[in-house]
């Protein structure tokens, strides 16, 4: 558990930081500097060949996590417009959800099986009636892939009310942990960071 905790003070940004020059991954590098350590994010187009040519700033770790509690903190100071927005947007992901689509399909295939099965008894040719199947098991994956992905939405909006409630005021100290719950991308540019909460909303802190 304690190297757990190591292990996730160490590396917070990692798969969430990104290059707005160049898109690709910032990565965290230890600097040494005529002796003066530091702990730096950089874009990977600088540090090994990914075929682009990159010129991206370096940003210091320090000056990372501040920038990312000030884009929470921004957040947090328009709470009660943010959860407004939260809620609306919640309760049209569950009006959208629709699991009768899944069923219903399942219902035809259903029906084709018992068909195939008496048109195959009889000798009969029954290409239509697999087409027919190959097609529906084709709908009925996509309409489970949809439905998946709707209640993903839905519980990032939730997860983000819920730390929106709980969170009394603004913080002022970032741990991997609510970077994780809280951020799906953030992209670091020549004068400003951009923050993408998982709830779809970004926000932009000078930099
Ligand atoms: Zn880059």
């Amino acid at each position: 558990m304690a190297r757990r905790q190591t292990l996730a003070v160490a590396i917070p940004f990692s798969q969430i930081v990104f290059c707005g020059e160049c898109g690709e991954i910032y990565r965290r590098v230890h600097w040494n500097n005529r002796g003066k350590k530091s702990i730096v994010w950089r874009c990977i187009s600088r540090l090994e060949n990914t075929g682009l040519v990159c010129n991206s700033r370096t940003v210091f770790e320090d000056l990372l996590k501040d920038e990312v509690i000030k884009a929470i903190n921004d957040l947090l100071g328009q709470k009660d417009d943010f959860l407004e927005f939260l809620s609306n947007n919640i309760e049209i992901v569950i009006n959208e959800q629709d699991t009768t689509a899944v069923a219903e399909t399942e219902k035809k295939l259903e029906e084709l099986q018992k068909q195939l099965l008496i048109r195959a008894n009889s000798k009969e040719v029954y290409n239509d009636i697999t087409d027919e199947i190959y097609r529906l098991r084709e709908e009925k994956h996509n309409a489970l892939v949809e439905e998946a992905e709707k209640k993903a939405v839905g519980q990032r909006l939730m997860d983000m009310t819920a730390f929106l409630k709980e969170q009394p005021m603004l913080i002022d100290e970032c741990d991997e942990q609510l970077i994780r719950r809280l951020i799906g991308k953030s992209m670091v540019y020549e004068d400003k960071i951009t923050v993408e909460f998982k709830s779809g909303v970004e926000v932009e802190v000078e930099m």
